[in-house]
């Protein structure tokens, strides 16, 4: 039997765990994995609020691949994946390499979806990698500090756009960060705006009226300012302009962070994928729909619900479930035997306020406050169990309750 070459594009969520799954699953015969990522190390999307308001340092938030994989039996390039070839089965990477598979899984995540609106690309910031994290903190700081010099307003308004689970998150993490800059740079906290522009009529749109309400009142009771029901039509150098039907508004910021939505890395659509807003309609197994040898997982894909007929949201909790899937369907393949329908199991949503406030629902049940802040925790001390074991629980691990 000839060994089979498994190339996995992107070791976030679905790359890594689908390494580890399959590290499992193969023998050495079966099949050579290698693992293309652009950073040698993983980083926890989910916690990219927390690097970028600066309330936890990255280092807690990453581990270096080669610590989680098994490397006698993964050969890890550090690399950035260029063009995927897929007549010719091989991908080109940015140092000029050539990687040739039989069997590919494509997992490079997400960026952030701005829908043509004029200047969010050149002017604002979004969260999603930890090098964009860090430019969001140090931008953030970097103009608090300045304060004292130019005492423009607009260096104190903070704005943040879209009021999904992202947006929510991050305010919830600028709540708890503003205090600590003000008392750093000797800033007068009630001078600082945090201000969250959403186009919607509530928060977090369609989420439980309860939950959306707490979250509303406990962030407005901690100052900050809502703009529900406005779009923002335009980001300037100096802010954003926001309408209400034909209403424009100027709010001036030199802080504006895009939380706005999100879609599937734009490289699969130029390599030729059919997609939409970036991401592959991918068969119940998760092979791609016009390749046998291609799987694509986590944010590329639209896998759908079959109970709810819509499709699955973007998530780390699906995305790991899928990991799972991929890699059994793979081993399946190189049996020959038949590949299963992959069908994840949505257990719920619990999204922070802070370190200290959190909202959830969980397998149907609500929850809020400590309950929830503990529940969040064991998601998190879950995911880095799965990942490297008690080790790396207990290194990175999240103990202290407050
Ligand atoms: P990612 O985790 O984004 O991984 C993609 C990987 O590919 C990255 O390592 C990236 O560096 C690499 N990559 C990208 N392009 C290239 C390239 N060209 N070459 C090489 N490597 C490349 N979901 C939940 O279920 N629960 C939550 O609490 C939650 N919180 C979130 C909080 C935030 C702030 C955000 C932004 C998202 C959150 N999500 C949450 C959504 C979740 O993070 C994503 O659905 C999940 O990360 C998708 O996993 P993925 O493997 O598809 O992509
Ligand atoms: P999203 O699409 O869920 O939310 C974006 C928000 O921005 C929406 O409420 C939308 O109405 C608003 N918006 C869009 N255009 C706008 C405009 N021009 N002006 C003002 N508002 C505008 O995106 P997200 O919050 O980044 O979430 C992405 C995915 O990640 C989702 O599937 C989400 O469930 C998941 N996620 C989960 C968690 C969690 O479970 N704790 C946390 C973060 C993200």
């Amino acid at each position: 039997m000839k060994t089979a070459e498994i190339l996995i594009l992107g070791a976030g969520y679905g790359g890594i765990m689908t390494t580890l799954h399959l590290q499992k699953l193969l023998s050495i015969q079966e099949g050579r994995i290698t693992l293309v990522n652009k950073h040698r190390y993983h980083y926890q999307t989910t916690l990219l609020h927390e690097n970028a308001a600066g309330t936890a340092h990255q280092d807690n938030n990453r581990v270096n691949i080669d610590e989680v994989i098994d490397t006698k039996r993964v050969n890890f390039v550090q690399d950035e994946v260029c063009e995927i070839q897929t007549a010719e089965k091989r991908v080109l990477l940015k140092s000029g390499k050539t990687l040739l598979y039989d069997y590919l899984v494509v997992a490079l995540g997400f960026e952030p979806a701005t829908f043509g609106i004029p200047g969010l690309k050149e002017h604002s910031f979004s969260i999603r990698s930890i090098n964009e994290a860090r430019k969001i903190r140090e931008h953030i700081q970097c103009t608090f500090a300045r304060y004292h010099h130019e005492k423009r307003d607009e260096m104190l308004a903070l704005v943040v756009g879209g009021a999904g689970f992202t947006g929510i998150e991050f305010v919830g993490e600028l709540v708890e960060r503003v205090p600590v800059l003000c008392k750093e740079y000797d800033i007068d906290p009630s001078k600082v705006r945090i201000i969250n522009i959403e186009a919607g009529q509530t928060i977090l749109p369609g989420f439980a009226p309860e939950l959306v309400n707490y979250a509303y009142n406990y962030l407005k009771n901690r100052g900050v300012e809502f703009y529900l029901g406005r779009m923002i039509k335009t980001c300037t150098p100096d802010g954003v302009i926001i309408a209400q039907g034909d209403d424009e508004e100027e709010i001036k910021a030199d802080t504006v962070v895009w939380t706005g939505g999100v879609q599937g890395n734009s490289l699969v659509g130029q390599c030729g994928f059919p997609t939409a807003r970036g991401r592959v309609e991918v068969r119940k197994d998760l092979r791609a729909p016009h390749d046998d040898h291609i799987f694509v997982i986590g944010d590329c894909a639209v896998l759908y619900d079959e109970q709810t007929g819509r499709p699955y949201p973007p998530s780390a909790q699906i995305t790991i479930q899928q990991a799972e899937g991929c890699a059994e369907n793979i081993k399946a393949l190189l049996k020959g035997q038949p590949l299963k329908e992959i069908k994840p199991e949505f257990k719920g949503t619990v999204a922070s306020l802070g370190s200290e406030e959190a909202i959830g629902i969980v397998f149907g049940k609500i929850i809020v406050g400590t309950k929830a802040v503990i529940m969040k925790k064991i998601i998190d001390n879950r995911y880095l169990y799965m990942l490297g074991g008690f080790n790396l629980l207990l290194k990175k691990g999240k103990f202290k309750l407050f």
